[in-house]
């Protein structure tokens, strides 16, 4: 079986090294130095190694390291099993009930330490993969081969040996990061067949990394977007929170975009493009200062064009104002998470934040309130957002921001300026309601789109 798959993965046009003669990249022909690496990290490799077990830095920090970029996380691959890395840390736990990991506990810093473990493809027939070729499990135990080739892309199958500080190398990644390349191991139709999370995994990369992807990769990547619809929404939410916060955002809806990725994942309108953009230009400056983004508050700016969208088409069927924005609201997040399963507490302040954006119209004495709402800070930038972009809220998102800046006496005069030009307009229209016995417009005072 494992031959097969290697002459599987030999017949792809890109050379990759035969699965017993790894590439060895001496240290003093690689930049990885171990100033970069985690101490904890560094502590855990020279444990394993002084026990006699192989230890090997792996995957994305690898990879983020020769590129010139920091890792979020030091993984650590090693020949030692779960209860002998158990018994060399006191501080360790094993967790996980499909393949067992053990995690070293430093603080609040935690090592993840992986057994060598090998690709579906070894396991027995019929165990480990569903009959459409999904991986369902994942926990036989193999070779540093094996546990090279069942990773997805090269530059993330390429491992760091504590014992003489050289990388190996069995994929051929290191000439992929030399040529800043995405490219699958294997088939990449079959790859992406068997774990269809790979095609997000795939676009997060090219983004975040600013790497191209080879064409043998990519071909396979614009077609099968509907696989998406086999991953559990628990999962994709996993893995769009890792979007979330890859400070590369705007790359990768754009790339999301690109290969009809973006429906599968979001109720998306196009009409939203503009309002995301002006969004994500600003988050993603913020992760790169260290800051953190609010999931809620970006989904909240996702959700904002299908909401609006939907209000409009309720209020046209001769429903109120508010009861359209709160129906939509719940509509639309219930669709969404459908999709993605955003936790209950998240969706909640999705809905506080876009009803916020109706609640502002409201100027009076609960303005006061709003101020001290908990989610005022979100709802306030994305009516700051919509005033940027086409929308004509442009005099309201000025008013809230004087109103945000000034002290107690100058928000009362506010107060008492908008009372009176409110009063003033209703007078006026009660009496144009007499004289023609007139219906009020459905977009009037209260409405989102006044
Ligand atoms: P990040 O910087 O986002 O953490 P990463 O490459 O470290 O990127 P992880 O999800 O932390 O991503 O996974 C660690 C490693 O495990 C990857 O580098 C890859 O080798 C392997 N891996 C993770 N997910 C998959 C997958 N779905 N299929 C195959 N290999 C995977
Ligand atoms: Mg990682």
């Amino acid at each position: 079986m494992l031959k097969n798959f290697v002459t599987a993965i030999t017949k792809t046009k890109t050379p990759v090294k035969n699965k017993l003669e790894p590439l060895i990249i001496p240290r003093a022909e690689h930049t990885i130095s171990r100033s970069a690496i985690s101490r904890n990290a560094l502590k855990v490799l020279y444990r394993l190694h002084e026990a006699g077990f192989n230890a090997y830095l792996v995957g994305g920090c690898v990879r983020d390291l020769l590129l010139g970029h920091t890792p979020k996380d030091f993984d650590i691959g090693t020949n030692a099993r779960p209860e002998e890395i158990r018994n060399l840390f006191k501080n360790c736990r094993l967790i996980g009930k499909r393949f067992r990991l053990a995690h070293i506990l430093f603080g609040h810093d935690v090592i993840e330490v992986a057994t060598f473990r090998t690709h579906h493809e070894n396991a027995q027939e019929g165990q480990g993969k569903s009959h459409q070729g999904m991986i369902v499990r994942d926990n036989v135990y193999g070779t540093i081969e094996d546990d090279a080739i069942r990773r997805d892309f090269r530059i993330n199958a390429l491992y760091y040996n504590i014992a003489d500080y050289s990388i190996v190398d069995f994929v051929g990644g290191m000439q992929d990061i030399k040529e800043k390349a995405l490219h699958m191991i294997g088939d990449p139709t079959k790859r992406f067949l068997e774990d269809p999370v790979r095609l997000l995994r795939a676009v997060r990369f090219l983004a975040k990394l600013n790497i191209h992807i080879t064409p043998e990769t990519e071909e396979p990547l614009m077609k099968l977007s509907h696989l998406l619809d086999q991953v559990s929404p628990a999962r994709l939410y996993q893995e769009i929170l890792k979007i979330f916060q890859s400070g590369a955002m705007l790359s990768t809806m754009n790339l999301l975009q690109k290969y009809h990725l973006i429906s599968k994942l979001f109720i998306y309108s196009n009409a939203s493009k503009t309002l995301l953009n002006a969004a994500l230009v600003n988050a993603d400056q913020r992760v790169r200062e260290g800051k953190t983004v609010s999931p809620a508050f970006l989904f909240a700016v996702i959700l904002w064009k299908p909401i609006s969208e939907q209000v409009i088409h309720l209020e046209s069927e001769g429903m109120s104002a508010y009861i359209a924005v709160e129906k939509s609201i719940q509509h639309i997040i219930k669709q969404q998470t459908e999709r993605l399963t955003i936790p209950r507490v998240m969706q909640f302040s999705i809905r506080e934040i876009c009803l916020l954006q109706h609640r502002f119209y409201r100027r009076g004495r609960e303005s006061h309130l709003l101020l001290e709402h908990p989610r005022f800070r979100a709802g306030y930038d994305l009516l700051l957002l919509r005033a940027q972009t086409e929308e004509p809220v442009q005099e309201l998102a000025e008013w809230w921001k004087q109103f945000h800046s000034a002290t107690y006496d100058q928000r009362e005069k506010m107060l008492k300026e908008i009372h009176r030009t409110v009063n003033a307009k209703k007078k006026s229209r009660r009496r144009r309601k007499k004289r023609k016995n007139h219906r009020i417009p459905i977009n009037s005072n209260n409405s989102l789109f006044k």
